[in-house]
């Protein structure tokens, strides 16, 4: 399996730590409001990156903090009048319950940064120790860039070339422009906790560094984040950890790339963005996943409304032919005999399943994953179409169940999508009055029902036909004709 790692600017072959096992991190949010559909787009990303590795057979160990204490949440919590961990809170919530809505897998860890001060403390001691750090005049502790001759490795930039390209904060107790917050002192008013160098909180990179040393050990196999986190965020938790422990914090760093509107970045500063909480009110989940699945996870993707549309239209597609598949399964003449076609259907099934893998081995791209899905689709309409009502139960399963398995894969639920809807008991009462049935069966009576329409409408006996369709239609069912022959569908 090949994973593209940031730090080589290359595809590697993938060799975990342990045989077996992956230890993954994926920086969290900062909870000071709801996230953003490119926040969820980093946190889908790796959710499906996840979820491959563990169809590959892997142990998956996977931790994301909550950023639970930062400038942004406490000038959210004094804009409102209420505590910075009231805020945190709330968001700590919204985040964990939106992500859920949306299909992501829980962390099998959570920490909380402002549960894990002492791991903190103990890291920053370590680097004062060791100097690489120092201790401002302010109670401030910095991390001192120029004491780390490796600094820079992971984004490639060395500290020339950034000098002189970007602006930074003018700060006086730095030694560096460069040099950044281990520990900062605290400002009246602010949420603070003891330390040796005086009353304050942590720095947002000494926070991630100092959880994955502490939950996973380091070094751990993959450490993810969205493309933004790259420099300084990840630069910086790199730097901290070949300083304290002397071991790298991650062997492959992966990236995802953002998601745009209309060609820039959504964030909150720019103001061009919508809430994951706003989008899932309105549409289905498994769009929203499918269409940012549609794109390779590194590759920076444009978000429209109209691509959601034409998400929930491709996801339509997918579902109805899992549907139709089951149905024809059900409803196939007991021959015995397979035919050519029930051949190739087989045949398109196994295809399906090595081009979706290879796509998959090929740093977890979801696009050519995708498209492994949807020639089944392809390939099952014709042979419905064509099949005529000779289909064969054997490949109609198998297909239906390879497209479940390998959208499983990807997070989307077809199984539940399709689960075979209770059919109403009015449909018996309906074939007593409309065609003499007898029993007391609802699939038997829908049989009967739907025989009888197609006979009436055989014979221009419209009353009846018509009478049938209204009443199905008053049960909640509509009558889809497909190629295999009509079948009841439950109305949206
Ligand atoms: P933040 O709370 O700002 O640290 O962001 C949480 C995660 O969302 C980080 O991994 C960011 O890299 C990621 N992120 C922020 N904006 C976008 C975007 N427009 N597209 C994709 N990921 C993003
Ligand atoms: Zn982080």
């Amino acid at each position: 399996m090949q994973i593209y790692n940031t730090q080589f600017h290359k595809k590697q072959e993938f060799a975990p730590i342990d045989e077996g096992k992956v230890r993954m991190y994926v920086c969290g949010p900062t909870v000071y409001d709801q996230i953003h559909i490119g926040n969820a787009r980093t946190f889908l990303s790796f959710d499906m990156i996840r979820r491959y590795l563990m169809f590959k057979g892997y142990q998956v160990t996977f931790a994301q903090n909550l950023t639970d204490i930062d400038d942004k949440i406490i000038n959210r919590a004094n804009e409102q009048g209420r505590t910075a961990a009231e805020v945190a809170e709330e968001f700590s919530n919204a985040f964990i319950e939106q992500m859920r809505r949306f299909g992501i897998i829980d962390p099998d860890i959570r920490p909380r940064a402002t549960r894990e001060i002492e791991a903190m403390q103990e890291m920053i001691a370590s680097l004062i120790e060791q100097d690489y750090a120092y201790v401002a005049p302010s109670g401030d502790v910095y991390f001192s860039v120029r004491s780390d001759s490796a600094y820079g490795i992971l984004s490639g930039r060395d500290l020339d070339q950034l000098r002189a390209g970007e602006r930074v904060e003018v700060n006086d107790e730095k030694r560096d422009p460069f040099d950044f917050a281990l520990w900062k002192a605290a400002k009246p008013g602010e949420p603070s906790w003891p330390s040796p160098w005086g009353e304050g909180r942590p720095g947002w990179h000494t926070e991630c560094c100092a959880m994955i040393h502490r939950h996973l050990g380091t070094p751990i196999d993959i450490h993810g984040g969205g493309a933004d986190l790259v420099f300084p965020h990840h630069e910086n938790e790199t730097a901290q950890a070949m300083c304290a422990w002397h071991v790298p914090l991650a062997n492959v760093w992966m990236h995802a790339g953002m998601l745009r509107v209309e060609g820039d970045k959504m964030s909150k500063s720019l103001g061009n963005f919508f809430t994951l909480k706003e989008v899932l009110d309105k549409y289905p989940a498994d769009a929203v996943r499918l269409l940012m699945l549609q794109t390779h996870y590194r590759a920076p993707l444009d978000f429209s409304f109209e691509r959601l549309e034409g998400a929930i239209g491709t996801l339509e597609r997918l579902t109805t032919c899992v549907e139709n598949l089951r149905w024809a399964a059900d409803n196939a003449p007991q021959n015995g005999f397979l035919t050519e076609f029930d051949r190739a259907l087989g045949a398109a099934v196994d295809t399906a399943r090595e081009e979706f893998v290879a796509s998959m081995d090929d740093d977890f791209n979801s696009a050519g994953g995708l498209a492994a899905i949807f020639g089944l689709v392809s390939t099952a309409n014709k042979y419905l179409a064509e099949a005529g009502g000779d289909m064969a139960t054997a490949p109609c399963l198998r297909a239906a169940d390879m497209l479940c398995e390998l959208s499983g894969v990807l997070g989307i639920d077809l199984v539940k999508a399709t689960a075979a809807d209770e059919l109403p008991a009015g449909l018996i009462d309906l074939a007593r009055e409309q065609a003499g049935y007898e029993g007391d069966s609802t699939s038997e009576a829908a049989n009967v029902l739907l025989a009888t329409r197609a006979e009436a409408r055989a014979a221009k006996n419209w009353a009846v036909a018509d009478a049938i369709r209204d009443g199905i239609a008053a049960l909640g069912l509509s009558v889809e004709d497909t190629a295999a022959g009509a079948r009841l569908r439950s109305k949206e």
